[in-house]
């Protein structure tokens, strides 16, 4: 099952879960029982990258983007 990583904007915290995909963008509550949390990219650990990645050309649209995770308004 893939892992989420997720931002409180009450406490600032930042926690991981770990739930399906579908779920993704599902409301979250932070393990201090807020639920004004929004998800943050993955982030996947390369050695020794040195590196900024580039951010890769959306096409067609329709996943992604602020407004799927709740934090917008
Ligand atoms: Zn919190």
């Amino acid at each position: 099952m893939p892992r989420y990583e997720y931002r409180c904007r009450s406490c600032g915290d930042t926690f991981e879960l770990s739930r399906p995909m579908a779920e993704s963008a599902a409301p979250a509550t932070c393990p201090a029982g807020h639920d004004d949390t929004v998800k943050l990219l993955s982030t996947v650990a390369v050695g020794g990258a040195s590196s900024a990645p580039a951010p890769a050309p959306r096409s067609g649209g329709g996943t992604g983007g602020c407004c799927g995770g709740g934090c917008c308004g």
